[in-house]
Order: C-alpha cells, then sequence, then structure tokens
C-alpha cells in the first residue's frame, strides 16, 4: 500500500466568474494544491448591490455556484461566507450607519443559516484595515461582535479580515471573542504575519500569507497556523497578490528543509480542528 498523500489547502481564496475562475483552481491543482477555502466576494465584486439583508444571499448562492464547478475540477472546496468590512462606507453613505449596521448584521445573519444547512463552514468578517472615524470604529465592532455570537450558536469558526496585526490589537479582539461566548481559537485571522507564538497566546488562529520568507518564519515558532494567498481572481490587478500556485509551491519547496510531517499539520489537522471538517485525498 502506499502512503497516503499529502493534502495541501489555501485557506483564503476568491474566485470569480469574471477572473480566471477554473483556470485558476486548475492551476492550483496542477502545482499540487487539493482543498481550498472559498470566501466570498465583497457584493461589488460580483456585481451585486447591496440595499437589504436579504441581497446578501444573492452572493451567497454565486459563491455556491462558483464551488460546484470547482468540485467538477475534484479540487476540495469549503465555504466561508459573510459581509466584508470595507462595506460598511458605502452603505452608511447611502442608508446612515444604523441601517449600514443592520444591514450587515442581516447578512452575517443569512451566512449562518447557510451554516447551519452545511452549505458553508464559516462566516466572514471583521474590521476596517484602513482608519475610519470613531462611530464606524464602533459599529464594526458591534458587527465583528454580531458574527461572534451567530459563530458560537453555529458551532461554526469566522475568518477575520481586519487592520494589520498587533499584539494589542489581537488581545482586543480576542476580548470580544470571548465576551460573546465564541472560543479565540474559532476565531481566524486571515492575511495574518507570521505570528505563530502571538496569536498562539492569545489563541487567534492565524492564517499566514504564503509569501516569500513568510511561512519560514512562522514554521521557526511553531505549527499552529495555516497557510493562504488571499488570490482575488481581479483581471484588472494581476499580480497584485499571491498567484493560485503558491501554497503548494510553497509546501513543496519547504519540505525538503522542514519534513512532511509540519505539513500534515498546516494543511490537515489544524483546518479539521479548526472548522470541524475532514481534509482526505
Ligand atoms: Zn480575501
Amino acid at each position: 500500500m502506499t502512503a497516503p498523500a499529502l493534502p495541501i489547502l489555501d485557506n483564503h481564496m476568491h474566485l470569480n466568474p469574471s477572473g480566471r475562475c477554473l483556470d485558476a483552481v486548475r492551476e492550483f491543482a496542477r502545482a499540487g494544491g487539493t482543498h481550498l477555502v472559498l470566501v466570498s466576494l465583497p457584493p461589488w465584486s460580483l456585481g451585486v448591490e447591496i440595499g437589504a439583508p436579504d441581497d446578501y444571499r444573492q452572493v451567497f448562492d454565486k459563491v455556491l455556484a462558483i464551488a460546484r464547478r470547482v468540485r467538477e475540477e475534484m479540487v476540495g472546496v469549503f465555504v466561508v461566507l459573510g459581509v466584508h468590512p470595507a462595506e460598511i462606507n458605502g452603505l452608511s453613505g447611502r442608508f446612515g450607519l444604523a441601517r449600514a449596521v443592520e444591514i450587515m448584521e442581516g447578512g452575517l445573519e443569512a451566512a449562518r443559516e447557510y451554516v447551519e444547512k452545511g452549505a458553508a463552514i464559516g462566516l466572514k468578517s471583521g474590521r476596517p484595515h484602513y482608519p475610519v472615524d470613531k462611530e464606524v470604529w464602533n459599529a464594526s465592532n458591534g458587527i465583528m461582535r454580531r458574527s461572534f455570537e451567530l459563530a458560537k450558536d453555529a458551532g461554526c469558526a469566522v475568518q477575520l479580515h481586519t487592520e494589520s496585526a498587533t499584539e494589542e490589537g489581537l488581545e482586543e479582539i480576542a476580548g470580544i471573542a470571548k465576551e460573546a461566548g465564541l472560543a479565540p481559537e474559532k476565531v481566524v485571522k486571515h492575511f495574518a504575519p507570521p505570528m505563530v507564538k502571538i496569536c498562539g497566546r492569545m489563541g487567534i488562529f492565524p492564517s499566514v500569507l504564503a509569501g516569500q520568507d513568510a511561512v519560514k518564519k512562522a514554521l521557526g515558532e511553531g505549527t499552529r497556523f495555516m497557510m493562504e494567498t488571499d488570490y482575488i481572481d481581479d483581471m484588472k490587478r494581476p499580480g497584485s497578490v499571491l498567484g493560485p500556485k503558491t501554497v503548494p509551491k510553497r509546501t513543496k519547496q519547504l519540505i525538503p528543509e522542514w519534513g512532511e510531517e509540519v505539513f500534515w499539520k498546516i494543511h490537515k489537522e489544524n483546518p479539521e480542528k479548526v472548522y470541524g471538517i475532514e481534509i482526505n485525498c
């Protein structure tokens, strides 16, 4: 009997029918990628205009339709649905801040239903990565807190898009999660620098951007992390992010030095534990 093949998972990818879409998936698979976490794009990227919470269902259904096509390529796909923190600016400009919050929290509630049906494995939320005024900041923290409450009820994880990670920021986020009743282990910091030890202390789970030296640095601190590209699949911004084959390429580059065992942890054990899923090749 041959030994089972190592799964290789990209923990944060986007796909857009107007981008390379399945072509990018094939590139990922050819490089050795086996599973990906498909994260919902902001509504405007998919041509959906949000005027009410239920409009998010159009976004989510589009993402699920893409996921079905990915599965036909024999690549494992897990879906994460939610809202993008930057939506708060446009929505509050059109509807006022209070209604913007209602709409985004309503979007998260809709996403929770998809999780409960088994169509998605987690929620996406966060807070703006750029400076905003205090009112918008507080409102964004409120939306993030709501995502934690919903995740706690659904027993799922939350992927966070936030400001650049700092020890203070992570500590604050872990505190909000605990107040909401969600274990910080279920909070995945997307686009994370290789801050494996600090995240470990806070309980938050880092999804490390698989750039040149980041994964090496992360491995130097331990194996409690996942890997991602944040591939955005936007033809107008080629090269603005890591390409679809980066996670498998980086993994294979590092195996001779670090061995395969650490990558079984990163690509299988960690995501299985964080999301409550099963990953097999
Ligand atoms: Zn993203």
